[in-house]
């Protein structure tokens, strides 16, 4: 670090230094003295304008700014998982343990472990051509992930030697003779610029729906595999309970769950949180297949402004491996704060509510960075990113400008409604409001692989609901006594959806998660009722006697049945439903 600046002014976490001509925008310095990590956000002449990762307290002009002429990038390799950084990837259980609570300013700790062996596998042919993204071997990285150690980007040629057994992730395991006749030796670890995606084959259109076994969203607001939505969370509305459900039970292979500048205990909870959710897959801790990042709002905020970077690079990572990658994002509005913040401290021209003009644009720069791809390397090697951003708006008031420019772009949006939680209506995903353009393409999926109707049964259910809404409406205007009994079938059969079906306790045993098909089974269920239902109302049946039917409370119980018993339960429920309105029509 010979090369050097000067600085001229410190405001906060933003800092201004001369003789900068020879730096590139989003080049890492190191500022000071005291060495603190910085990275340069703008330049202008020979002057830079550097964000600076940690406490710029007690820096004044005239110290050094060092260059190390690298970007801001990520350390790629086996010891990410179970791991937690910080937004721009310290590992916080490291230093704790070396430092105590106390991060020191500008401490130089490798991101991944150096001194751990893994036991590396070779699978790649000696003497064999070999590209970027090409798997070499791979190491078990934890009880429940295999970590396949790919040909890095940028490198091509012969594969001339690979190593079998021990090694630490900085020792050599492959040596490649490139064309130029040079001899490349790789080891376990890839950097790669947090700002920059990572290269595929091809993207692909997410057409798949990601199973979360929580039936609000799989029967009505679909997330595909590599898809992208956004919940905005008010204060006690169930997003975190929704963010750990779709963290244990969503098809995905790795999480990586970004915890981005909530407030300091919120963010303890996670922490505490995480380590103790059990894998329902495999038994073992979710973070055996998990990587954090946290970023507390005590943190300076220009570190979660990159936290977000360096989580989806690292999904990226894993994704390249074939693997189906879920990042949630907690929350987006307190990053986009970090974001206003700089813009306001780089005195540019401030935009809705003094967030930057590049808001909208930065938030589609990290969603688009989700997606299904053929993965370079292997074209029939299928990964997916995909990417849940909760929103934290003010109040609850979604018009704010983070969660307008999220709106437009994520294509799944789970509302989460205070008042249906307020109700205890969990998870109070509020189905007027919610929406999922994955839709028609998850729906095209499952007719083809499960359920040839679910389309149309899913419809069904949807008429319902909303037809609900608007005779609540009436019937809060006029009283009950003014619908028609078909209505007050409606509503019954409405209810039935509600309570029987979308309400889903996280807790539960068995209620924790519902397949696609026991889903599909207790919605024929539901459904069948409404048409017995409105048969014998049309003969003049009593209301009250519908109301009171045996196998009404048999319906309302079957979330309670085991997977593999549910097929017979229906069969059994279907049964009673039917001779219980037979009864009613011999009256
Ligand atoms: P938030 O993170 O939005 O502040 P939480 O996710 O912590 O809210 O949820 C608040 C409380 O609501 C939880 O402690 C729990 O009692 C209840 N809750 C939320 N979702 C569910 C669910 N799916 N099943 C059962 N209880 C839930």
């Amino acid at each position: 670090m010979e090369k050097r600046g000067t600085i001229t002014k410190v405001a906060g976490p933003l800092v201004v230094a001369s003789g900068m001509e020879n730096v590139q925008v989003y080049d890492v310095v190191r500022v000071s003295h005291k060495k603190l990590i910085g990275e340069v956000i703008e330049l202008r002449g020979d002057l830079a304008s550097i964000q600076v990762y940690e406490e710029t307290a007690g820096i004044g002009p005239g110290e050094p700014v060092y260059f190390t002429n690298e970007p801001l990038s990520a350390e790629l390799g086996p010891g990410l998982i179970s791991s937690i950084f910080d937004g721009i990837q310290r590992p916080l259980t490291s230093i704790y343990d070396a430092y105590g609570a106390h991060i020191p300013l500008g401490i130089d700790i490798a991101k991944l472990d150096r001194k751990k062996k893994w036991l590396f596998e070779p699978s790649a042919k000696v003497d064999s051509e070999v590209s970027s993204g090409m798997i070499l071997g791979f190491v078990n990285e934890t009880k429940v992930v295999k970590h396949y150690i790919l040909v890095p980007p940028k490198v091509k040629g012969t594969l001339i030697w690979l190593h079998k057994g021990e090694a630490t992730v900085s020792e050599t395991i492959a040596k490649i003779k490139t064309n130029r006749g040079e001899i490349k030796e790789i080891n376990m670890i890839q950097y790669w610029p947090v700002r920059k995606k990572r290269p595929y084959i091809s993207k692909l259109a997410p057409d798949k729906i990601m199973v979360t076994g929580q039936r609000v969203i799989d029967s009505l607001f679909p997330l595909s595999i590599g898809g992208i939505a956004a919940i905005p969370g008010p204060f006690g509305s169930g997003k975190t309970v929704v963010q750990h459900q779709l963290a244990k039970w969503a098809d995905a292979d790795i999480i990586v769950y970004v915890g981005c500048g909530e407030r300091g205990n919120e963010m303890t909870d996670v922490l505490m949180e995480f380590p103790h959710l059990k894998d329902p897959r495999t038994g073992e801790s979710l973070m055996q297949r998990t990587v954090l990042i946290a970023n507390t709002s005590n943190m300076p905020v220009a570190a979660r402004e990159a936290s977000i970077y360096t989580g989806i690079t690292i999904a990226e990572y894993y994704r390249d491996m074939g693997y189906k990658v879920a990042i949630m994002a907690d929350s987006t509005s307190r990053w986009a704060e970090a974001l206003r913040e700089m813009s306001s401290r780089l005195e540019e021209m401030p935009g809705e509510e003094g967030y930057p003009a590049y808001l909208s644009s930065r938030l589609a720069e990290f969603y688009e960075r989700a997606g299904y791809v053929s993965c370079l390397g292997d074209e029939k090697r299928l990964g997916a990113v995909t990417a849940i951003g909760a929103v934290s708006p003010p109040g609850g008031d979604t018009s704010e400008p983070v969660s307008q420019a999220t709106l437009r772009i994520v294509k799944v949006f789970w509302g989460l409604s205070a008042t249906l939680a307020y109700r205890r209506h969990f998870p109070a995903i509020d189905w007027l409001k919610s929406y999922s353009l994955y839709e028609d393409v998850i729906h095209e999926d499952i007719t083809t692989n499960y359920h040839q109707d679910w389309n149309v049964l899913i419809r069904r259910l949807q008429i319902l609901l909303q037809e609900e809404a608007t005779l609540l409406e009436i019937v809060r205007l006029v009283g009950v006594d003014s619908l028609s009994k078909e209505d007050r079938i409606k509503l019954l059969s409405a209810q039935m959806i509600r309570e029987d079906f979308l309400h889903q306790n996280a807790y539960h045993e068995i209620d924790t998660y519902t397949s696609i098909d026991k889903q599909y089974l207790m919605i024929q269920v539901i459904l069948k009722w409404y048409d017995l239902a409105n048969v014998a109302i049309r003969q003049n049946k009593d209301l009250r006697a519908i109301e009171m039917m045996k196998v009404n409370e048999r319906i309302g119980r079957l979330k309670y049945v085991k997977e593999k018993e549910a097929q017979n339960e229906v069969k059994n429920i279907m049964l009673l439903m039917e001779s219980e309105f037979q009864a009613l029509k011999e009256e």
